[in-house]
């Protein structure tokens, strides 16, 4: 790899060049900003760096798609990642103005700086090295970049099984989401998500407590009840069924799990407070367990001083981490059980969205080969986790596609994805090329 890494080092200030020319082109999909332009900006970087790239219509952004291949080469490896960024608002609060790439402390900051598209880009430049040095690629290498990632990917699903033999592969490599604090990071999936809104309905309107207090119904307690009755005193999920499909950790996700550097100082400062497992459980009910949370509750009158009335009215929301093999259609049946089954079935039950969990076995050849690919780029063992403990798209590649799929990012633990100052290390984003670039190798060595 010496040649191509030498390629990386010579060419590196233009390629943080080139990274900050990307940044400059706002492309935020939740405000349809700079969608159409940024779209065809990627298709452009991709063709200049070899690959035979489109843009392939969804019913909201389009998929930047290319190949490269490789003939001869037994291998294909599929890349994810996205180009389109969130809002940056509160824009007082950024040191430098988001779309102008400002170099600082050793990184770059500007919106998209770390999610993805220094990510995204590391793909693109990797594949410039290899073509520059040895004039092929040894795998064949697709490209599938949305531009919805940050509004929930909402017609990937579709554009993925629109176009399964587009996408055929046997690997596939993505980059997104921080790296671990200690530095870099192999991931081998997430867990799931399904989001409830509950919903308790009293009277027609408001009431004065005093003259309905003790007849008119009360929705708030009941909301209060019935969330009550979804845990046991203990905090455990009291849905019946609940935890019936969680996969038992194999032997290598128990080793995996053990050796992440757990820091309990470190996550005290940040959360000020203890976290409610302890040392030894924390990452295997962070990451292998399910958890119901309830993410936002109203009712009533929360403003300054009395208020004494009855609300007609509470909502709650509810979201549910879910693990391997559990289902958000069967979990959404058993939490709609389990509310009639306590006579709670007048709370109205909507969902809001869901996503199967996804993961690839840590343990899995090709996921080794991206180890030792990860280890090369950086002269140090990644840190493995199974998977992260929240939600990304991946069911659609293991699921749909059949695919071992294998996430390593290349942004760091405090990169401020959607927040200000967001920012991706210079490091990072070179050892990202190397990375991408030793992946190849690796992949198709194994
Ligand atoms: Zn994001």
């Amino acid at each position: 790899m010496n040649d191509i890494f030498q390629y990386i080092d010579t060419h590196r200030d233009r390629f943080i060049d080139e990274l900050c020319t990307f940044l400059r082109q706002p492309s935020i999909s939740a405000q349809g900003v700079g969608m159409t332009e940024c779209a065809e900006l990627v298709r452009r970087l991709m063709s200049e760096v070899g690959i035979q790239a489109r843009l392939v219509p969804t019913p909201g952004f389009p998929v930047a798609y290319g190949e490269v291949p490789s003939p001869g080469a037994r291998r294909t490896v599929l890349i994810y990642g996205h180009y389109d960024v969130q809002p940056p608002e509160p824009l007082e609060a950024w040191e430098t103005p988001p779309f102008e790439p400002s170099i600082r402390n050793g990184r770059i900051y500007a919106r998209g700086a770390g999610d993805n598209k220094g990510q995204m880009f590391a793909h693109l430049k990797a594949i410039e090295a290899v073509l520059g040095t040895r004039g092929k690629l040894p795998v064949n290498v697709k490209f599938c970049f949305e531009g919805e990632e940050e509004i929930a990917s909402k017609n990937l699903p579709a554009f993925v099984s629109a176009h399964r033999k587009l996408l055929a592969a046997d690997v596939v490599y993505a980059s997104d989401g921080p790296m671990h604090p200690s530095g870099p990071l192999v991931y081998f999936g997430c867990r799931g998500i399904l989001y409830l809104e509950l919903t308790a309905h009293g009277a027609r309107r408001d009431l004065h407590s005093g003259l309905y207090g003790g007849v008119a119904p009360a929705p708030a307690v009941r909301l209060a009840q019935a969330l009550a009755s979804l845990w046991t005193s203990r905090g455990k999920v009291a849905v019946g069924g609940f935890y019936d499909r969680v996969r038992r950790p194999s032997v290598a996700d128990r080793s995996v799990l053990g050796a992440i550097p757990f820091d309990e100082r470190s996550v005290r400062d940040d959360l000020g407070c203890l976290p409610v497992t302890g040392a030894g459980a924390y990452y295997w009910r962070l990451l292998l367990q399910p958890n119901l949370n309830v993410a936002g509750l109203t009712s009533g009158y929360q403003g300054p001083g009395m208020k004494t009335i009855i609300p007609h009215v509470a909502h709650a929301k509810l979201d549910a981490r879910l693990v391997m093999d559990q289902d958000p259609d069967e979990i959404e049946e058993k939490i709609r059980a389990h509310l009639k089954r306590r006579e709670f079935g007048d709370i109205e039950v909507k969902r809001l969205g869901a996503v199967p969990p996804s993961r690839t076995p840590v343990d899995h050849p090709l996921g080794k080969a991206v180890v030792r690919a990860v280890e090369q780029a950086w002269g140090r063992r990644p840190v493995i986790v199974p998977n992260l403990g929240g939600t990304i798209p991946d069911y659609l590649f293991t699921q749909v596609l059949g695919l071992p799929s294998i996430w390593v990012p290349y942004a760091p633990h405090d990169e401020a994805n959607h927040a200000p100052n967001e920012s991706i290390t210079l490091e990072g984003f070179v050892n990202g090329i190397r990375s991408t670039a030793a992946a190849l190798f690796e992949l198709a060595a194994t």
